[in-house]
């Protein structure tokens, strides 16, 4: 997964994330790993083999990236009604 929830309850960005941080799966909330290896893009991993289902991202990382941007303008957007 490329999204993940910091320890302040945001949607993190796995290449904006640091391997010192914790972070958790937004679909069941177990604790997840960043792998951020020099073959495959920066993502995150359960750290146990979990049946989590519950949030899948059939989207690619861009997509999801322009989710989050969209959501942002909207959340800042609201401030001013
Ligand atoms: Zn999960």
């Amino acid at each position: 997964m490329f999204i993940a929830i910091d320890a302040h309850h945001h949607y993190i960005r796995a290449d904006q994330a640091n391997k010192k941080a914790h972070y958790y799966c937004p679909g069941c909330r177990e604790k997840v790993v960043l792998k951020n290896g020099d073959v495959k893009r920066n993502h995150f991993a359960h750290l146990i083999d979990t049946q989590c289902h519950s949030f899948t991202e059939n989207e690619s990382f861009e997509h999801l990236v322009g989710k989050l941007a969209i959501a942002a303008s909207l959340k800042s957007m609201a401030r001013f009604y």
